[in-house]
């Protein structure tokens, strides 16, 4: 029976040491916290949005980073294999709108809690409070760990690194496992916070702070070149919007961040109307209002928070009759609410991150079995690994994918 131990019980580490028990081996779990999970806890706003069901190709369109790697994980452990792994393990499952499954109890705590009861039932030993501060090696091969603040060293015969990245790093994820790796003499690739809320230049978004708009269109463009576009939600922050649309726009920014074009946010309000149905649609409401000020005009065609800001950008005065407004005074109107215009100048940082955008260079990982290519008995899982995908169940499907095939081929 070969000793296995898997660094990091998260997402990956768990399900790691789960398959690795399952094939026989002694593991031996170790996670710097006190607890297993704390970012499974918090994800999905604590319901866990735990994959999702959708079909293979959906499945690598919204992987963003080296999709081609994960093929044979994901064929190894599928999205369907998921559901099906949680619904043995006792954990009652549902398909939410978007195909996001989530616990029926709505609670990540008892995706934990089944996890946990498997790891005992594969007599997994769980070591807390238990940092790992170095890997050994010698001739090119895993021998053992080095712990924090001990001289003890545990020696075993192969490592799974799921530790995670930088992003939330207070539930522990504090990039250890790029540290080993490079150590390890594997490359990291360039790090960003990725599906975070965006900053803009215009503070008048702080007005709008809370106002969540259902479904409008985005547009992000660098220069003359349209980098995204998208359909859904968004919602405005006292920095700047963040929500679904946003969140999945700022995977595909980070590499527009550095250059000098300005990069800029147009969000169509009223996606459903061309710009002539809008404006007989206002040419309507102004014939409803006739008699009142632009001010008081506005109330069924927008949300109340946004008046005050829309009226202001419109240049109209906001005591002016609604029957004196000119043409060219409504034009630009429907302009702005087809073209409302903000200039995204950073992203939030890896507080708020969803995920870590890079990693473990894959082309150093073998895609077959999860282990290096550079020193034998280490295998890496999860988002330590250069891999990353929108929201939606997609990330920690990546991490039951690559941690299911580490623990097998250990
Ligand atoms: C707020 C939020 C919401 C999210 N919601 C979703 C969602 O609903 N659906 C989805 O698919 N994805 C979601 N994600 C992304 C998802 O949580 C991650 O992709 C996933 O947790 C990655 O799993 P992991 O096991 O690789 O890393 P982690 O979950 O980060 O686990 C790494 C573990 O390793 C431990 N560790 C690190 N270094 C050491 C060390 N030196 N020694 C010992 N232990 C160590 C850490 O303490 C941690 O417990 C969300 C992320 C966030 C931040």
């Amino acid at each position: 029976m070969s000793k296995i131990f898997v660094v990091g019980g998260g997402a990956a580490g768990m399900l790691a040491a789960i398959a690795a028990a399952r094939n026989g081996h002694k593991v031996i779990l170790l996670e710097k916290n006190e607890k297993l999970g704390k970012k499974l806890f918090i994800t999905g706003k604590g319901r866990c949005n735990l994959t999702n069901a959708c079909d293979r190709d959906s499945f690598f369109e919204q992987v963003i980073s080296n999709p081609k790697f994960l093929y044979r994980a994901f064929h190894t452990f599928s999205n369907y294999d998921t559901m099906n792994f949680f619904e043995q393990l006792g954990l009652v499952i549902k398909t939410e709108r978007g195909n996001r499954v989530f616990p029926e109890s709505d609670k990540s705590s008892d995706v934990i809690a089944v996890l946990k009861r498997e790891l005992e039932r594969q007599s997994v030993s769980v070591r807390y409070k238990c940092e790992v501060s170095g890997i050994l090696t010698k001739d090119g091969s895993f021998y053992g760990l080095r712990l924090k603040d001990t001289p003890e060293e545990l020696l075993g015969d192969a490592v799974i690194l799921a530790t995670g990245g930088l992003s939330y790093p207070l539930t522990g994820s504090t990039g250890d496992g790029f540290r080993f790796a490079k150590a390890l003499g594997h490359t990291v690739t360039d790090l960003y916070p990725s599906l975070v809320p965006v900053h803009t230049k215009e503070t008048f978004v702080k007005d709008l702070m809370g106002l969540s708009l259902k479904n409008i269109e985005i547009v992000i463009s660098a220069g003359q070149k349209q980098i995204y576009r998208d359909f859904g939600e968004l919602l405005f922050t006292h920095f700047g919007v963040s929500g679904p649309v946003i969140l999945s726009a700022s995977s595909y920014i980070i590499p527009y961040l550095k250059k000098q074009e300005p990069l800029l946010l147009s969000i169509d309000l009223k996606p459903a109307l061309t710009s002539e149905q809008l404006d007989a649609r206002i040419l309507r409401d102004f014939e409803e209002f006739k008699n009142k000020q632009f001010k008081n005009s506005l109330d069924q065609l927008l949300p109340n928070k946004l008046i005050d800001v829309i009226i202001r950008l419109s240049l109209i005065d906001s005591e002016k009759k609604v029957n004196s407004i000119t043409k060219e005074e409504r034009l630009h109107l429907v302009d702005l609410l087809k073209h409302f215009t903000l200039q995204i100048t950073h992203l939030s940082d890896y507080n708020q991150a969803v995920v870590t955008k890079g990693g473990i260079n894959v082309k150093e990982v073998n895609p077959s079995t999860m282990e290096s290519k550079l020193m034998s008995k280490v295998f890496f899982a999860g988002e330590v690994l250069d891999l990353d995908a929108l929201t939606g169940g997609f990330n920690l499907q990546i991490a039951w994918s690559t941690a299911y095939l580490a623990g097998l081929s250990v």
